[in-house]
């Protein structure tokens, strides 16, 4: 067996993984350069390929290395998601790597839980901690232990997948917060495939988005703002029209020729409305079904439409003509659809639109990847490595159900989701967790979910492990492979390398199921190891050149008209006359970017605010409650009550109000604690994870702190004047 060294100075010789010493456990002494590693050379820079963890779009990076450290992170060129580009949330990475806060070696609690009090114990006392309880479970109720991750893609996911079936246990549960489940149902019912399609951008002449957010945190924000740009200019054809419906100018809709405020959670009316005035003015294409939805569309005339959503019938009838003429075109549906109540209902009126254009399975339109022709050689186990990327909302409220009624004795947390910072209050996730006797977080900082841990296992950061990764869209069948770019800075292990111990210390099946000394060695078995082609793969970054061919079953004729729920937003409209608006945030995401001042000092693109959370009024709004900018508010709905500061968007619907998500956090460390409220405590806990889902009321009130903005003052002229 090559050690590390040895591995990467034989797949050394080519463009990024080029040679890296120094395989002392800790870089922090000064022994390294006193006797320099081999191959070291003072000053010499060394590029790593390996993939970004920071959201779930799976770009591909390199990481340039110096005297034993990383020092900047860049998209990786040959990568096909993101072709050498990479966003801010990928270049702070680094900042996780180095961040002062991250747990350093195993932690036992030592205070009431959720306290954040830990006592550090040594792996050994660790692992016997963890493996008492767990091997009782094993011989008594083994489906008493429960695993809640973020979706875990490659073989982690491979891993946690046979350690639980193994184990006996059917409680696997992935939370995300952003997890595309309404689209994927919505593409179900207008598609018949429910999967991610690929949308064409970059060859199509026309884009209809309805709350897309593609330039900011949309499935995969680096892959499509690059197809984006091809589409509007960077292409020999004619440049594509863009226009956009959506509750408030983002940096999306600003980067549209044409922005048509809706009011929240109406995107799927409008599109019904563009839909009827294709039907009726016959702009569809031969293939599509209009003949059997022209009764059904009937009752969504571009008026009734606009009485509902606030767009013009003018509009909706323009927009309508130009989709149809100017084909091959598009239409997305954004977060904001997604994460109404009524999400898949939204989603499938878009949807709708694509299939009555007839441009599904078209350049310039969008396609289904074959993911089981690309995975087929994985067999049966091929949906643990690239498993759907659903949320598990409905999963996680039923596994915080069955904790309440005692049903799990062991908990396993882990991933980068944030389930009590991200969930609805009212879910009451900690008080649910305090039911199981032995909570196991895997980590690497604390946070509000990793304070209600009994144990903590530290795992290190995704620049310091072996891994790989299949990502959503960009290119179905490429497979990132991830490498130690550094040796690990602290005594952590990564939670595929400590189920792998556990299975061997359990023995059994799952010994049996987990064979391998180590999850490098798991990975190495399954791409070909050092001499093989894995060897070639590291050092562009992973297999990438293995496209499937589109999925061919796509179905477009047998699409009916989507039914729209009655889910009006709760809270009287007269006692809470504003609609509330909850976005992921550019710079902070769902929240895990806040522990990173990188991303904290990073300028919102709209309000220009820098380390505190905001809520946007239209500023015609805020002169009729007697709001300046700047001034504290505080904003109840019926689910809850906080603060926040108020900045002027004159892009925003005037009885809409907007915030971001990510600030708000209490137990994340010294740069994320005490940077205002979370939103989220302000919403119902629903059927479906919803962020469109609740009105509020704003009253003016004095707070100690000031909204920083960065803002160039000519900007704020313009807005003075937009007024
Ligand atoms: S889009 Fe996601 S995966 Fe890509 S660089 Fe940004 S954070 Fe990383």
């Amino acid at each position: 067996m090559l050690d590390r060294r040895q591995f990467l100075k034989l797949g050394g010789a080519t463009a990024f993984a080029t040679l890296f010493g120094g395989c002392d456990k800790v870089q922090r002494r000064l022994i390294p350069f006193v006797i320099p590693p081999e191959n070291y050379t003072l000053g010499e820079a060394l590029w790593y390929a390996s993939g970004c963890d920071q959201c779930p779009a799976g770009c591909g990076i390199v990481v340039r290395v110096s005297e034993g450290r990383a020092k900047k992170i860049e998209g990786n060129p040959l990568h096909p998601v993101n072709r050498g580009k990479l966003c801010a949330r990928g270049q702070a990475a680094l900042q996780a790597l180095y961040h002062p806060e991250r747990f350093s070696r195993p932690m036992k609690r030592s205070g009431p839980r959720g306290s954040g009090a830990y006592a550090p114990v040594s792996w050994e006392e660790a692992l016997s901690l963890l493996m008492e309880p767990l091997k009782k479970i094993k011989a008594e109720a083994p489906s008493s232990l429960l695993m809640l991750t973020g979706p875990m893609r490659g073989h982690a996911g491979l891993v946690a997948g046979r350690f639980m079936k193994s184990f006996g246990s059917p409680n696997r549960v992935a939370w995300d917060p952003f997890g595309p489940d309404a689209m994927l149902s919505a593409n179900a019912a207008a598609y018949g495939v429910r999967d991610l399609p690929e949308h064409d951008l970059a060859n199509a002449r026309y884009l209809l988005s309805f709350s897309g957010d593609f330039l900011e945190t949309g499935i995969s924000p680096v892959h499509y703002a690059r197809e984006y740009g091809r589409m509007r200019g960077d292409r020999e054809t004619i440049r594509g029209k863009f226009v956009h419906f959506g509750p408030r100018l983002s940096m999306t809709a600003a980067a549209a020729d044409l922005f048509l405020p809706c009011a929240p959670g109406t995107e799927g009316f409008v599109a019904l409305g563009i839909a009827h005035v294709m039907v009726r003015d016959r702009l569809t294409a031969a293939s599509s079904a209009a003949g059997r939805l022209a009764d059904d569309l009937g009752a969504w005339s571009p008026e009734e439409v606009e009485k509902k959503t606030g767009v013009h019938a003018h509009d909706i009838a323009a927009a309508a003509e130009e989709f149809a003429r100017n084909q091959p075109g598009l239409a997305i549906a954004g977060t904001t659809a997604a994460t109404c109540a009524d999400g898949a209902f939204h989603c499938s009126a878009v949807a709708l639109l694509n299939v009555l254009a007839g441009n599904v399975g078209k350049p310039g339109g969008l396609s289904f990847p074959n993911r089981a022709q690309a995975f087929a050689k994985y067999g049966p186990e091929a949906g643990l490595l690239s498993p759907s990327p659903e949320s598990g909302y409905a999963g996680t409220r039923a596994a915080l159900e069955k904790m309440r009624g005692g049903a799990f004795r062991i908990a396993f947390l882990s991933g980068a989701t944030n389930p009590a910072f991200t969930l609805p209050p009212s879910l009451k996730f900690g008080e649910a967790l305090s039911k199981v006797p032995f909570v196991v977080a895997f980590a690497s900082f604390l946070d509000e979910t990793t304070s209600l841990a009994d144990l903590v296992l530290p795992v290190p950061t995704a620049l310091e492990t072996w891994g790989d990764d299949l990502a959503p869209v960009g290119h179905a069948g490429a497979i990132t492979l991830r490498q130690p770019v550094v040796e690990p800075f602290h005594d952590t292990r990564s939670m595929p390398d400590i189920l792998i111990a556990a299975a061997k210390e359990l023995g059994g099946e799952p010994a049996k199921a987990l064979p391998w000394g180590s999850f490098r060695e798991c990975i190495e078995k399954a791409y070909g190891g050092p001499g093989g082609e894995m060897e070639k793969a590291l050092q562009r970054g992973g297999f990438l050149g293995e496209a499937s061919s589109p999925r061919s079953a796509v179905r477009t004729g047998g699409v009916s008209l989507p039914k729209a729920a009655d889910r009006p937003l709760e809270g009287d409209p007269k006692a809470f006359p504003l609609a509330l608006h909850l976005y992921p945030s550019i710079a902070l995401y769902d929240g895990r970017g806040a522990n990173l001042p990188w991303l904290q000092e990073m300028p919102d693109p709209v309000s220009t605010a820098v380390w505190r959370n905001w809520i946007e009024i239209n500023p015609k709004t805020a002169a009729g409650l007697g709001l300046a900018e700047g001034d504290g508010v505080t904003v109840t709905s019926p689910s809850g009550k906080i603060t926040a500061h108020v900045a002027f968007n004159p892009g925003i619907a005037p009885d809409v109000a907007a915030m971001p998500l990510g600030q708000g956090h209490t137990k994340y460390g010294k740069y994320a604690n005490g940077r205002g409220e979370n939103p989220i405590s302000l919403l119902p806990a629903g059927e479906t994870y919803a962020l469109q889902a609740t009105r509020v009321a704003l009253v003016k009130t004095k707070l100690s702190t000031a909204l920083a903005r960065t803002g160039h003052p000519e900007g704020q002229w313009k807005v003075k004047n937009m007024m």
